[in-house]
């Protein structure tokens, strides 16, 4: 054994019959975990856990990490879908490698230290950018390889079939190791088209899909109905993931239901972006009513079988002026706003940040359990659903057994007992 993690407690195991917590220990070697059971001794580097969470790693499943922290160079003056494409595709002409390496791994680095050990991230190629992006990020995949496996997702944000150049520069991408291949339909001057064009190049490289799909304010037009259609005809299931899907928080509940049952037999993934949909959404309303929030309920699709993640999405900049890539805080944010209250859903909320997203990025090495990678978070709480409701911290993140991070937890500094303010 390399290290041991004394005195942990796992999800699904906070308490006995009897209500008393079971506790065991995590036995890890050559970066796997090698046993869990109590009192495990061994010739190893120990850590007291002290009766807190062990976890698998946080999994973002949808992240843009080469527009991050661009905040200083744009407008956002509306704050609607459209201001934040066109302040982004300005900005974007700027952008060199170097430029956005070092944004990306800022971005990076915040998420590796809120406990992520795995990322998807999108990234958008169009004849305004080029692959300069790509070049800003690529090697990241190996530069912080020791805490975080990263993977890259080429798209079109700026539109595929009406923006003549794109298209090369996603097959480019894809051959220099982009291993999924994105969409976002709603830019382009055919959606549907675009949603085959991307089926075409996934089938061709043999990579899976992630899509930003029906990202609007209403139900109109909406094409997940397509999508499903194309998961089925070509035998994708398990492999298409869609995000956003805003449009669903719109629909009548029994167009929802139908939504629902449609996304888990075609075997389509969905993800929910809470702080850029709730920051982009409702922009059409005028001033003299509340405004609707634009965020899709996922944990009710879950009990339909579909499969979800939360994510962050964007990180300061015109999509979302907010950002500490706390995947914790945006499951927190999610229960908030679709009225999650209840232990199960909550705890619900805690699968959406780790074993559902790695079900949707298919991690078969992902979990707490002997002989999977030892990619684990400890968290400040004793359950699931607390970690979610606390909005607890991180104190450790390890990486194939090797620690990657670590933090204090927070202690009060009481007044002595003749302090004048006791
Ligand atoms: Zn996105």
């Amino acid at each position: 054994m390399d290290l041991v993690l004394k005195n942990a407690r796992l999800a699904g195991a906070e308490a006995d019959a009897a209500g008393a917590a079971s506790l065991t220990d995590i036995g890890i070697a050559a970066g796997r975990i090698a046993a869990i059971a109590p009192d495990i001794t061994a010739d190893a580097e120990v850590i007291d856990v002290s009766r807190r969470l062990v976890s698998g790693g946080f999994i973002e499943t949808h992240i843009h990490l080469d527009k991050s922290c661009i905040l200083d160079r744009v407008a956002s003056e509306r704050g609607d879908l459209e201001e934040a494409i066109s302040e982004a595709a300005k900005a974007k002409l700027a952008f060199t490698p170097e430029d956005v390496h070092a944004r990306a791994a800022h971005t990076l680095e915040k998420a590796i230290l809120q406990g992520t050990t795995h990322m998807r991230t999108h990234l958008e190629v169009d004849p305004g950018v080029g692959l300069r992006s790509l070049e800003g990020v690529l090697p990241l995949i190996t530069e912080y390889a020791w805490a975080i496996d990263l993977t890259i997702c080429v798209f079109p944000q700026e539109g595929l079939l009406n923006n003549p150049g794109t298209d090369e520069l996603m097959v480019e991408s894809l051959k220099r190791g982009c291993r999924v291949v994105g969409a976002a339909p709603y830019t382009d001057s055919d959606p549907p088209g675009q949603i085959d064009r991307v089926f075409a190049m996934a089938r061709e490289f043999d990579v899976d899909i992630d899509m930003h799909l029906d990202f609007g304010a209403t139900a109109d037009n909406m094409d997940v109905e397509h999508v499903c259609r194309r998961t089925e005809e070509f035998r994708y299931g398990g492999r298409v993931a869609i995000g956003h899907v805003t449009k669903a928080a719109s629909l009548s509940m029994a167009a929802f239901e139908a939504m629902a049952k449609r996304l888990a037999n075609a075997g389509v993934a969905l993800t929910v972006l809470p702080s850029t949909d709730l920051f982009l959404m409702g922009r059409n309303h005028t001033q003299d009513h509340n405004i609707p929030r634009g965020l899709v309920p996922a944990h009710k699709l879950l009990r339909y079988g579909v499969n979800c993640s939360i994510s962050t999405n964007n990180v300061l900049n015109p999509f979302t002026p907010f950002g500490d890539c706390s995947l914790v805080r945006m499951a927190n944010l999610y229960a908030n706003i679709c009225h999650v209250g209840k232990k199960a859903d909550m705890a619900a909320c805690f699968d959406m940040i780790s074993r559902r997203p790695a079900q949707l990025l298919r991690l078969d090495d992902y979990g707490v359990a002997v002989g999977k990678a030892a990619d684990l978070v400890v968290l400040d709480a004793t359950s699931p659903d607390m970690a979610v409701a606390e909005l607890t911290s991180v104190l450790y993140a390890f990486k194939r057994g090797r620690k990657t991070v670590s933090r204090e937890p927070a202690r009060l500094h009481r007044p002595a007992c003749d302090s004048p303010w006791n």
